[in-house]
C-alpha cells in the first residue's frame, strides 16, 4: 500500500484536483491519500481567528464567505454526479457555519484556548479532504474522507514518543475501517488532539508529519509526498534559479535540511517513515513522470559529496560567558537544563574557553532563561541572525571543505558569527547577519553546485 500526500499548490485549484485524480486514478494497488487544505487557506485561518480576536465580526463573515465559494466552485466544477456535489456542497455549508459560530464564541470570550485554535485549523483539511473524495468518487474511484480532527483521545499528557505510536495505531485502524469497504480513505492532513496544540507541537507543514505517521502505522510500502517541485533541490529553487533535483538523498541529509529551513517537507516527517522502513520519495504533482527524489534509509557511496544549501532566517543568539571565565564542571550542563526547563529548543552551540553561544528560533521564553542564567553568567543577545547550513553525505570527505566555505563567504564580504561544524557528520552550520543570509546561500551554490565540482 501506498501513502500518498498531496500539498496545498496540488489542492489549491480546479486543474490541480484534475491533475490529483490523474495520479490517483493511474496507481491500482491500495492507497491511502492525505491531504492539506487548499493553498492559502491555512493563513487565512489564522487571519480570520486574529479578526474575530480583534472584534471585527464583517472581516470574519466575508472571509468566510469567500472561503465557502471558493470550495464550492471548485467542488462543482470538479464534481458532475449531483447527488455526490449536493453531499459535498451541504457538508461545505455545515462545517463553515460551525466555524462562524466559533469564532463568533471566541469574539465574545476575547480569548482563544489551544484546542480552539485546533479546532479552527483543522477546518482547512476538513473541506479540502471531503471535497477530494468527492471528486474522486464522481470520477469513479470511490473514496471517503477520513476526519482525524479528533481521531486522538484526549488523555495524552505529552507529544512525545508513546503517543505518536499510539497515533500511528489509531490511524492504522482508522484507515482499515475504510479500505475494508473497498473505498480509498481521503485522509486530513491535521490531526488532534495534540497535546500542546497542533502548531506549537508539530508547527506548520503538519500534514508531511500526519501523512508519515499513517505510514508508519499502516506499515505502508512507500510515502510520497506530492508537491510543486520535482522533489528535493540543491537550493529552494524559489530563490536559486540554477538549483539541481538530488535523485537520491539519504534520511538523515533529508531531515537536516529541512530542519535546517528547507521547507519541501516538515523536519519531522522523516522519523516516522525511517523508524517504521518506509521509503519516501517527493514527487512534483504537476509533473508526475518526473522521478522526483528518493529518501532513503542508507545511501551507500552517494554519488553527490554535497547535497544542498538552505538557511533559516529569524534566529536568535544567545551569548553566555561565565563569570568565573572558565568552562568549570557543570556551566554547559546547567544552561542545557534552563533551556530544557523553558521548553527552547537550541539549533546551533559553539563553545570556547569561556563562553557558550546558542542558537534559538523560539525566543518567548528569553526573558525567564535570561533571569535565570544571570547569577552564574554574563548573557548578550544578538537578533535578526539566521543559520546557514550546507549539508552533504559525507562532506568531510572533501578535504578542506570547511576553508573553501569561509573563504567563499569571506570573498562575498559576508562574515560568520558562529560555526558549528562536525555536530553531524554531515553537515557545516554557521551563523551570519539576516540580511546576508540570502546572499550566502547564493555564493556557496554557485560554489559548489554550479561548476561541476560535487
Ligand atoms: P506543499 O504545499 O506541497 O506542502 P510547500 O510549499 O510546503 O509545498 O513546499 C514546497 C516548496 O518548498 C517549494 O515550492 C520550494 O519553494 C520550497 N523549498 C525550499 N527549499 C527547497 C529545496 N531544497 N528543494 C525543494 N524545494 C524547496
Ligand atoms: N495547511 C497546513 C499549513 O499550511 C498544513 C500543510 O500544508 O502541511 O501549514
Ligand atoms: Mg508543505
Amino acid at each position: 500500500m501506498l501513502v500518498r500526500k498531496f500539498g496545498g499548490t496540488s489542492m489549491g485549484s480546479v486543474e490541480s484536483l484534475n491533475d490529483v485524480v490523474k495520479i490517483v486514478k493511474s496507481f491500482h494497488g491500495k492507497q491511502v491519500i492525505v491531504v492539506s487544505a487548499m493553498s492559502g487557506v491555512t493563513d487565512t485561518l489564522l487571519a480570520a481567528t486574529n479578526a474575530a480576536l480583534a472584534g471585527k465580526r464583517s472581516k470574519v463573515k466575508k472571509t468566510l464567505a469567500a472561503m465557502l465559494a471558493r470550495h464550492s466552485d471548485a467542488a462543482s466544477k470538479s464534481i458532475s454526479d449531483k447527488k455526490i456535489l449536493a453531499d459535498t456542497n451541504a457538508y461545505f455549508e455545515r462545517t463553515i457555519a460551525g466555524l462562524s459560530g466559533f469564532l463568533k464564541a471566541i469574539q465574545e470570550l476575547g480569548e482563544l484556548s489551544i484546542r480552539s485554535k485546533n479546532t479552527i485549523m483543522a477546518v482547512g483539511e476538513r473541506l479540502s479532504a471531503r471535497m477530494l473524495a468527492g471528486v474522486l468518487s464522481d470520477a469513479g474511484h470511490p473514496s471517503e474522507q477520513l476526519d482525524l480532527e479528533k481521531a486522538i483521545p484526549q488523555k495524552f499528557k505529552k507529544a512525545d514518543h508513546d503517543f505518536y505510536v499510539a497515533t500511528e495505531k489509531i490511524f492504522d485502524k482508522k484507515v482499515k475501517k475504510i479500505t475494508s469497504r473497498k473505498k480509498t480513505p481521503v485522509a486530513t492532513g491535521y490531526f488532534g488532539w495534540v497535546p500542546g496544540g497542533m502548531l506549537d507541537s508539530v508547527g506548520r507543514g503538519y500534514s508531511d508529519y500526519c501523512a508519515a505517521l499513517i505510514a508508519a502505522g499502516t506499515k505502508a510500502d512507500g510515502l510520497e509526498i506530492w508537491t510543486d517541485v520535482s522533489g528535493i533541490l540543491t537550493a529552494d529553487p524559489r530563490k536559486i534559479k540554477k538549483a539541481k533535483i538530488i535523485n537520491k538523498i539519504s534520511s538523515e541529509a533529508a531531515a537536516e535540511l529541512a530542519h535546517f529551513g528547507a521547507k519541501v517537507i516538515h523536519p519531522q516527517s522523516i522519523h516516522p517513515a525511517i523508524r517504521a522502513k518506509v521509503p519516501v520519495w517527493i514527487k512534483n504533482t504537476f509533473r508526475p513522470r518526473d522521478r522526483g527524489t528518493a529518501i532513503f534509509h542508507e545511501v551507500k557511496n552517494p554519488a553527490q559529496i554535497m547535497t544542498s544549501v538552505t538557511n533559516k532566517k529569524g534566529v536568535t543568539v544567545v551569548n553566555i560567558a561565565s563569570f568565573r571565565m572558565l568552562m568549570q564542571y557543570g556551566f554547559l550542563a546547567k544552561i542545557f537544563n534552563v533551556f530544557a526547563k523553558y521548553e527552547t529548543p537550541i539549533d546551533v552551540v559553539s563553545t570556547s574557553e569561556v563562553s557558550v553561544s546558542v542558537t534559538v528560533e523560539d525566543n518567548s521564553r528569553l526573558n525567564e532563561i535570561i533571569q535565570e542564567l544571570s547569577p552564574v553568567s554574563k548573557i548578550s543577545i544578538q537578533a535578526k541572525k539566521a543559520i546557514v547550513c550546507l549539508v552533504g553525505m559525507g562532506i568531510y570527505k572533501r578535504r578542506g571543505v570547511a576553508g573553501e566555505v569561509f573563504a567563499t563567504l569571506g570573498r562575498a564580504g559576508i562574515s560568520i558569527d558562529q560555526i558549528s561544524q562536525g555536530a553531524s557528520e554531515i553537515n557545516i552550520t554557521f551563523v551570519v547577519d539576516e540580511k546576508d543570509a540570502d546572499k550566502a546561500v547564493a555564493v556557496l551554490h554557485k560554489k559548489f553546485f554550479e561548476n561541476g565540482q560535487r
